[in-house]
């Protein structure tokens, strides 16, 4: 699904992505930890295309489709979901509304036809209900007064409707309290198929209490330097990140 190869990138003269190699295959569930700095979400932004960073080597695949050049919302036409760190709020769009729209220019981008209303409420009702959503919750307006819960809720609904092949979560540090892991955990879980992979980053090994990943990556100083099962993750929270940082010393 992603194959990441001997990829740096960085902003202006500054590297901070040091030669990543990744292979996510569909069906899978990959962690990526590390200590803050390490360049977690420099690495799921330049998955995702954002534009501030500058890919200065290597290649991002997707299904084999080399797509490093593509922009961002390319990319996102092609099944790559980005959650949002800093959502921003849309007074007066619904969080239905937005969806629909988002739907409906991905189909757009591909030459199809809008997708039919009813078909559209369907896949809405259906989506809402897995994920146990409230009708009342669809209508309100986009991330306007959203506890750190219903952001995620939120997320994790467009996530359910855009059917990413692959999902990239970055889940930061502040702000995600119990309710709001277990709404992403319960989420991934009930999304995650053969057909789709999963990154979650995180810098908690909690989260990976809810999610069980096939497999944790650490990364540090903008290197992938250690990658193992989930009982990576349960080793570094035992232990912390010092013991890596002084692996890749030695
Ligand atoms: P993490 O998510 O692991 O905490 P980041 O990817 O946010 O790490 O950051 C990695 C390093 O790159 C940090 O030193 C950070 O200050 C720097 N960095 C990230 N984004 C930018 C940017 N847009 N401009 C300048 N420096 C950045
Ligand atoms: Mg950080
Ligand atoms: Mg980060």
């Amino acid at each position: 699904m992603l194959t990441i190869k001997n990829l740096h990138a960085g902003v202006e003269d500054k590297e901070i992505l040091k030669g990543i190699d990744l292979e996510v295959k569909a069906g899978e569930v990959h962690a990526i930890m590390g200590p803050n700095g390490s360049g977690k979400s420099t690495l799921s932004s330049v998955i995702a295309g954002k534009e501030e960073y500058e890919v200065t080597q290597g290649e991002i695949y997707l299904e084999g489709e080399d797509i490093s050049e593509l922009e961002a919302d390319e990319r996102a036409h092609k099944g790559v979901f980005m959650s949002f760190q800093y959502p921003v709020e849309i007074p007066g769009v619904s969080v239905t509304n937005f969806i629909k729209t988002a739907i409906n220019e991905t189909r757009k981008a591909k030459g199809e036809d809008e997708m039919p209303a009813s078909e559209m409420l369907k896949k809405i009702r259906e989506k809402a209900e897995l994920l146990e959503i409230d009708r009342k919750f669809l209508s309100r307006s986009l991330n306007e007064g959203f506890s750190g819960g219903e952001k995620k809720r939120n997320e994790i609904f467009q996530m359910a409707m855009l059917e990413p092949k692959l999902a990239i979560l970055d889940e930061t540090d502040s702000g995600l309290d119990i309710d709001a892991l277990r709404i992403v955990a319960n989420g991934v879980n009930k999304l995650r198929s053969k057909d789709n992979a999963v990154v979650v980053i995180t810098h908690y090994q909690r989260l990976l209490d809810y999610i069980v990943p096939d497999y944790v990556h650490v990364l540090h100083n903008g290197r992938i330097v250690k990658s193992g099962s989930k009982e990576l993750a349960l080793e570094l929270e035992e232990k912390g990140y010092d013991w890596i940082k002084q692996e890749v010393v030695n």
